[in-house]
């Protein structure tokens, strides 16, 4: 029989598995807590649970979804890179960046991606699985449990399209802000989307509390199908529109990334146009000068970076401009390098 994965279920589901075993429900608010607020990693450890349930837990479930591979601690910078491998020997990578009294960390939502995203080494693996809610949360448990450094964000913006494993994505987040859980503000949660239409559309009309963020990385629509298929599907207009209709209704800025890659989106008219679509919109745009992969797209060079954020900068309205350098590109962990590498 399959043992089943506690991992990554909520405070609910635990309660209502737990009564369905003969236990009392107040039990789920055990093990919710063991799993997340204290990151144990097996049921001997829980010491409010009796004996016999302990062991009932030890031969039926779950509750450790991924394994260490490697760790690459990066020589440039305060980033770290871990190779997890999943039970079914799948490899993904989480980032753990810190930046003085900032602790990041870039989580995966899935093992591949199905978006193929010109620029970005993860897509060209293809899609392999979505990863389970509790493969997600198990990312940020190895991070908090082996890091000095309070976790102060999470982001994610790791391997995979996080509203392609919506459900998982959103229940893992669930927990991230649960205060019995890691505890974390819900704005200190951002979800980065390259521009699943339907699924922004669901997240603002259910309200979510996790701040949005849109992969726009083109100013029109030709450039942006040229280096992002997806775009075929839903355009520029209907993005701009979606995150307009979130910052409206959260009263709170969307987030706009643009890959700046040399000679594809990064001139002067770029700029403008860029400009244009994002007047009247209180959105903050990062900026992220590309990080090289084995692809063939290059990073534009300083002076380039410079005039296009300048114009930006200068036309700006409503919105707020950054220049966003990569951290841990030399483990290569900067934004596009990940391919669940194990050498
Ligand atoms: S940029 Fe994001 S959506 Fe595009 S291929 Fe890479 S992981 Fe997938």
């Amino acid at each position: 029989m399959d043992k089943i994965c506690l991992k990554g279920m909520s405070g609910d589901e635990l309660q209502s598995w737990c009564l369905e075993v003969g236990q009392s429900g107040y039990r789920g608010q055990q093990l919710f807590e063991w799993m997340y607020r204290h990151g144990i990693s097996s049921f001997k450890n829980m010491s409010n649970v009796n004996k016999s349930f302990r062991e009932y837990l030890e031969n039926n479930c779950i509750i450790q979804t991924l394994k260490v591979e490697k760790i690459s601690p990066s020589k440039a910078d305060k980033s770290t890179k871990i190779l997890f491998r999943t039970i079914d020997d799948k490899f993904i990578e989480t980032i753990s960046m810190i930046d003085k009294d900032r602790h990041t960390v870039c989580i995966s939502s899935q093992v591949g991606c199905a978006l193929d995203c010109g620029f970005c080494a993860t897509g060209r693996m293809g899609l392999k699985r979505n990863l389970s809610s509790g493969e997600i949360v198990d990312q940020l448990i190895f991070v908090r449990d082996n890091k000095k450094n309070p976790i102060t964000n999470v982001v994610f913006m790791g391997m995979g399209e996080p509203f392609h494993n919506y459900n998982n994505v959103i229940s893992a987040a669930d927990i991230f802000h649960s205060p019995r859980g890691f505890n974390l503000g819900a704005t200190r949660i951002t979800i980065s989307t390259v521009g699943i239409l339907p699924q922004i559309q669901q997240f603002i009309s259910e309200k979510q509390r996790y701040k949005l963020a849109i992969s726009l990385n083109a100013a029109n629509d030709v450039s942006r199908t040229l280096i992002m298929p997806v775009n075929k599907k839903w355009s520029i207009t209907e993005l701009i529109k979606a995150g307009k209709k979130y910052s409206n209704m959260k009263k709170r800025e969307v987030m706009f990334e643009y890959v700046l890659l040399k000679g594809i989106n990064d001139s002067a008219d770029d700029a403008h146009q860029l400009a244009h679509l994002l007047q009247g919109i209180p959105c903050k745009l990062n900026i992220i000068p590309y990080n090289e992969t084995e692809g063939s797209y290059q990073r534009p060079d300083e002076i380039t970076i410079s005039q296009f954020s300048e114009i930006l900068y200068d036309l700006r309205d409503k919105y707020r401009v950054f220049v966003r350098c990569s951290k841990g590109r030399d483990i290569n962990a900067g934004c596009g390098q990940l391919a669940g590498r194990q050498a």
